[in-house]
C-alpha cells in the first residue's frame, strides 16, 4: 500500500486554530489523524495579524498572534498527527465503501473514515488596489498585511479602508509611526465604537469620503511610492499626500470552491458558512465542521469558539467510527494518556528548581 492510499480515521482540512486543536483532540481520542493545509505554514488567519495582541482567549494572558500559533502548533503535535502542507483540497467525495476520498490540486488523493472541515473563511487573498501598476510597489512600501510593526517606526503611513481591520491598524501603528492617515470612501467608519473613538485620541488623521486614485513613484526610487493622489468624493478635488508606507485593508477574497466541487452535498447556511449542528455535524454523515466555516445556533465566531467546535467535531467523528465509544474524551488531568508525559514534566520542573539560585 502506498503512503497516499493509507487510510486515516480523521482527516482535518485546514490548519488554523480549529484544525490545530482538532488535531490535538483527535490524538487524545486515539484516532489516526492527518491535517492538510494549503499554505506552506500553519496558524490560519492568525498569520494575518502575527503582531497584534489577542486578549480574549480564556486562560491566556494577552498574547500575540505569532505566539498563539506557536502554542497551538506545539499542542497539535502532542500525538504526532501527520501534517501535510502546501496541499489544497479541491473536493470531497465518498467511494463505494462509504470512505472519504479527498482530491487535491497536486493530484494526490487522501483517504479517510471521517473528515473535519476547518477551512475558516476559505483560502484568503487580500483584495488588491484596483490601480494600474500598483503591484510593482508590493515589494517595497505597498502592504496588504502588517508583518512587523517595527518597520513603521517614525514613518508617515496612509492606511486605506473603513472597517475594523483598517481602524485597528491605524490605532496600532499610531504608537510607532510619525503620522498616520486613514482614507475611506464613506462618510463614517464601520468599526467598533471604542476603536473609532481611539483614532482621535491617537492622533490619526481621518479622511472620510476620499479615495486613492493614483500612486506616484518617489523621485529617488521609481519602485517606491512617494506620494498618493487622493480624490475628495464630495467635490472631486484631488490632493497629493507624501507618504512612506501605504497599508491597504480592503478585505479579503475568499475561495471556498472545495464545497461546490465536492461529490458529497454539503448544505450551506449562506455563501460563507456550512449549516451544522452545535456538535459539528453537517448534512453529510461522517463529515464534520469546526471553526469559522461552521454555523449553528449559538455559534461563537472567535478563537475560543473554535476550540469547543473542534472537540465536538472530534467526539462525533469518534462515535461515527465506533458508535459505542463515550461521547467525549477523559479530561486531561485524569487521562492515562498523559501519565508518562506528566512524569517527564514533573521531572523537568524539579530539575529546574534544583538548579535555580536560592
Ligand atoms: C484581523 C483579525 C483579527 C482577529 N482578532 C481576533 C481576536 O483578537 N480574538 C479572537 O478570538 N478572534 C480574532 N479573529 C478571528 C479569528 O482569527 C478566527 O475566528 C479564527 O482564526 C478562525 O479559525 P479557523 O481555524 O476556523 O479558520 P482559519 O484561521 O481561517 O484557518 C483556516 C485554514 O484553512 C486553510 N484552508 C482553507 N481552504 C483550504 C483548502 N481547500 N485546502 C487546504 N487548506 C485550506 C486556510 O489556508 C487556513 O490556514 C480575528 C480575525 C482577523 C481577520
Amino acid at each position: 500500500m502506498t503512503k497516499e492510499r493509507e487510510l486515516f480515521d480523521v482527516t482535518i482540512i485546514g490548519g488554523g486554530p480549529a484544525g490545530l486543536y482538532a488535531a490535538f483532540y483527535s490524538g487524545l481520542r486515539e484516532m489516526k489523524t492527518k491535517l492538510i493545509e494549503c499554505q506552506p505554514f500553519l496558524g490560519g488567519k492568525l498569520n494575518v495579524y502575527p503582531e497584534k495582541v489577542i486578549w480574549d482567549v480564556g486562560g491566556l494572558p494577552p498574547t500575540t498572534g505569532e505566539k498563539l500559533i506557536g502554542n497551538l502548533v506545539r499542542q497539535a503535535m502532542t500525538f504526532n498527527p501527520e501534517i501535510v502542507l502546501n496541499e489544497k483540497v479541491t473536493g470531497i467525495d465518498k467511494d463505494e465503501d462509504g470512505l472519504f476520498v479527498l482530491r487535491t490540486a497536486s493530484g494526490r488523493l487522501h483517504h479517510s473514515r471521517t473528515v473535519i472541515l476547518a477551512i475558516g473563511g476559505g483560502i484568503l487573498k487580500p483584495t488588491k488596489l484596483n490601480l494600474e501598476g500598483a503591484e510593482r510597489f508590493e515589494a517595497s512600501n505597498l502592504h496588504y498585511t502588517v508583518k512587523s510593526i517595527g518597520r513603521f517606526r517614525d514613518r508617515t503611513v496612509l492606511v486605506a479602508g473603513g472597517g475594523n481591520s483598517a481602524i485597528d491598524w491605524a490605532n496600532e501603528l499610531s504608537e510607532f509611526a510619525r503620522k498616520v492617515y486613514l482614507t475611506y470612501r464613506r462618510d463614517t467608519l464601520k468599526g467598533h465604537e471604542a476603536s473609532v473613538t481611539m483614532l482621535e485620541r491617537n492622533g490619526v488623521v481621518c479622511l472620510p469620503n476620499t479615495e486613492i486614485i493614483r500612486l506616484i513613484p518617489s523621485e529617488r526610487d521609481e519602485d517606491l511610492i512617494g506620494r498618493v493622489a487622493l480624490k475628495d468624493l464630495e467635490d472631486g478635488a484631488v490632493a497629493e499626500l507624501e507618504i512612506d508606507d501605504l497599508v491597504v485593508c480592503h478585505g479579503y477574497e475568499r475561495e471556498t470552491d472545495i464545497i461546490g466541487n465536492s461529490g458529497v452535498r454539503i448544505e450551506m447556511k449562506d455563501e460563507y458558512c456550512v449549516k451544522g449542528t452545535p456538535s459539528g455535524e453537517t448534512s453529510v454523515p461522517g463529515l464534520f465542521a469546526a471553526g469559522d466555516i461552521l454555523w449553528h445556533e449559538g455559534k461563537l465566531h472567535l478563537i475560543a469558539g473554535c476550540f469547543q467546535d473542534a472537540a465536538n467535531a472530534v467526539n462525533r467523528a469518534k462515535q461515527y467510527i465506533t458508535p459505542d465509544a463515550p461521547g467525549w474524551g477523559m479530561v486531561s488531568s485524569h487521562n492515562e494518556l498523559f501519565r508518562e508525559r506528566n512524569r517527564a514534566l514533573k521531572k523537568r520542573l524539579f530539575a529546574e528548581l534544583a538548579g535555580a539560585p536560592k
